[in-house]
């Protein structure tokens, strides 16, 4: 059986990226813009640890890729 590209690929633990990850608009009224949640079983609701920084990834143990994880890795690799 043929290997694909995707069989051996390593996604980037971007904290951006990752599966549990909701974004969502704060509190106007307590001056908060966007907060990063995380929808993880064991982390429900916390913040997310983050960073979020260009080529920074995340040491959570808990990271798993989004689904179209693959698909932007792919579009990255072929810049
Ligand atoms: S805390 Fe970890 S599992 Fe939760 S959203 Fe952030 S990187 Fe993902």
């Amino acid at each position: 059986m043929e290997r694909s590209f995707f069989d051996d690929h390593v996604p980037t633990r971007f904290a951006a990226k990752c599966a549990y990850l909701q974004m969502t608009m704060g509190s106007h009224r307590l001056g908060q813009g966007l907060i990063n949640i995380c929808r993880h079983v064991v982390r429900d609701g916390s913040e997310c640890v983050g960073p979020f920084l260009d080529d920074t990834e995340t040491t959570c143990g808990l990271w798993e890729p989004r689904p179209d994880a693959a698909k932007t890795a792919a579009r990255e690799q072929a810049r």
